[in-house]
């Protein structure tokens, strides 16, 4: 099968969602491809962190520069993907006064809002912060919810005209002389609502420009038409606990290194992290030491967490790239900057740019920017309207906020509800069923579970990460039967059995890293509960052969007679 669109861009985390959005609201006719589901690469698995610039005020002030504006923008047009935590930048006895000083101008030459906090404000904010702190800067970092805004995007761009085509591998660019003109792509099956092509077959999608937006996967793109394309990942572990033992963003307040982040998430806290260069983006070491670096380096700054449980771990791999001739040999000194790549400038080959590099803060700016490159290729003079025009379901903040009381929003499930589904609460809320708690974790009620059911079917993940049903202290222990059983009766029941599976399977895969002490209880409880009370670990109706249920039907079978014949 071959198709044609105007512009294909490859790749569907926070870049790629971005540029799609952005190039449908010029007018475009746009496709999107992505090899997994949409956040599948490193959008998906990331720090969680809003930047206010404050980290790179020192190192890199273009990059602070850019970290608070789009900062500032994202609050506005994504309100409800983003929490207001605030962050405190945090300085220990052993921590230099210089260094201290320099963070707080830069932070001012780079108009990041900053104030010193003396130890005992700083710990007025927070008070599990460890005794001995001596000050902080307070900076207005966030947390960001990157699935809900990925969708966001996704969802607006397909308002917009754009064609999403997920579980679509590209396997080769087609390329004629020196000019790329589309791709091949391979469809596999996906989970969910969407309808996508038979799994096993090939499209040819031929396109007027081609934007390769794959990250860390980029230089695997390249390699498709000999390209060199110096993507460095490096590979960084986040740690999740089971309560939020801190409500603001809290960083070391000292230079580069590894575990000096806490990330306010939804109902946990997430360490992180480390920086580490791996050769291949899919296939690298997941190693204890890491984990436990987060826990001790961490627990300097907020002690309590030497004692809290930790539920699972998970590692993602950042797309650095290094303009040729750089030669670092440290990957923490890998500019976290973006570039644009234009291979007709930079190789003689026309057709194609790449964009790599950045951060999730700055999505939106990579996306302004390679647009304007499009359209500047193809002559369009359509201009970017993402830095003003809402999100769906993020209107403004206020809307989210003053519509509190229509449902009768003052118990945190509701405010929580609210808060996932901005303008959309009303919509999906206002129900005359009852409305219990399926997932008691992360205060996830039905109303939400079968709305997000609506728009994925059977993919109980893709309503995982609409909702974050699942992602609470039990990680699915309690709740992932109960999310599946709001698939039936639309489902089939061997239907219903398969997406639980998938789900807990899911689940299962981050909890390894973090089995010691009570949190091996608490999964040996969760494998002891889905293996007595649902038979999971020997469930008959998942059994090809046939049991033998006559066996049953004679009682209890007499014992076969010894031969010594002895008892
Ligand atoms: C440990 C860690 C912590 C981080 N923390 C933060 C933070 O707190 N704040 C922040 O702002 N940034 C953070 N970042 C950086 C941020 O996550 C990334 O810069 C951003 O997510 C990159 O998005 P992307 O769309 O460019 O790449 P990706 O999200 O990786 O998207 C590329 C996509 O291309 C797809 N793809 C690959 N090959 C193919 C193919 N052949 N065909 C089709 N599709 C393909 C992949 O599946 C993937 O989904 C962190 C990164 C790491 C690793």
């Amino acid at each position: 099968m071959t198709t044609h669109t105007e512009v294909l861009v490859l790749g569907g985390g926070s870049t790629g969602c971005g540029i799609v959005r952005d190039l449908a609201m010029r007018g475009l006719d746009v496709t999107l491809v992505e090899r997994g589901n949409l956040t599948e690469g490193t959008t998906g698995r990331m720090h969680g962190l809003l930047h206010s610039g404050g980290r790179y005020a020192v190192s890199d002030q273009a990059s602070a520069i850019e970290c608070i504006e789009e900062n500032e923008i994202l609050r506005e047009i994504a309100g409800h993907c983003v929490e207001e935590t605030g962050g405190l930048f945090v300085q220990r006895p052993e921590d230099s006064d210089d260094y201290f000083r320099e963070k707080l101008e830069g932070c001012r030459e780079c108009d990041i809002p900053a104030r010193v906090l003396s130890g005992r404000e700083a710990r007025e904010v927070e008070p599990y912060l460890a005794d001995d702190v001596k000050r902080a800067i307070e900076v207005p970092d966030a947390a960001v919810d990157p699935f809900r805004l990925c969708v966001a995007n996704a969802i607006d761009a397909e308002t917009h005209g754009a064609r999403i085509e997920t579980h679509a591998e590209v396997v080769d660019l087609l390329r004629d002389g020196d000019g790329i003109h589309g791709v091949k792509v391979r469809h596999t099956s996906g989970p969910g609502k969407r309808t996508h092509a038979v799994a096993g077959t090939t499209e040819e999608i031929t396109a007027d420009y081609v934007v390769n937006a794959t990250g860390a996967w980029a230089g695997q793109i390249g390699d498709m038409a000999d390209l060199e394309i110096a993507v460095r990942p490096s590979k960084g572990v986040m740690t999740i606990m089971n309560v939020r033992q801190v409500d603001t963003v809290i960083n070391r307040c000292r230079p580069k290194g590894d575990a000096d982040i806490i990330v306010p998430h939804e109902t946990t806290a997430i360490l992180g992290t480390t920086d580490e260069e791996v050769s291949d983006p899919d296939d690298y070491p997941e190693e204890q030491w890491e984990v436990d670096q987060m826990i001790d380096t961490l627990s300097e700054l907020v002690p309590i967490l030497s004692e809290a449980r930790t539920i699972r771990s998970f590692w993602g791999v950042r797309p650095l790239y290094e303009p040729p001739g750089t030669g670092t040999t440290d990957p923490t000194d890998i500019t976290r900057d973006f570039f644009l790549l234009d291979h007709a400038d930079r190789d003689g080959v026309s057709g194609m740019s790449s964009i790599v590099g950045g951060k999730l803060t700055t999505y939106r700016a990579m996306a302004e920017e390679i647009a304007d490159h499009v359209c500047d290729k193809l002559g369009v003079r359509a201009s970017c309207a993402t830095a003003d025009e809402p999100l769906p379901g993020s209107e403004s903040i206020e809307t989210l906020e003053a519509g509190m009381d229509d449902f009768g929003l003052r118990s945190p499930v509701a405010r929580r509800s609210k808060q996932r589904l901005g303008s959309r609460a009303s919509e999906v809320l206002d129900t005359d069923a009852a409305n219990p708690v399926v997932c008691q974790c992360e205060g996830v009620t039905r109303a939400e579970i079968q709305d997000a059911i609506s728009q994925s079917g059977t993919d109980l993940n893709a309503v995982r990460i609409r909702t974050r049903a699942s992602m609470g202290n039990c990680q699915g222990g309690f709740c992932c039967q109960n999310m599946s059983n709001e698939l039936h009766p639309e489902y089939d029941e061997e239907t219903v059995r398969a997406a639980l599976d998938e789900l807990f399977q899911e689940r299962w895969k981050g909890e390894r890293h973090a089995l010691w002490g009570e949190q091996l209880s608490q999964a040996m409880l969760n494998y002891a509960l889905h293996a007595t009370t649902m038979n999971r670990d020997r469930d008959p109706a998942s059994e090809s052969s046939d049991l033998e249920y006559a066996a049953f039907d004679g009682g209890q079978r007499a014992a076969e007679p010894r031969a010594d014949g002895g008892n």
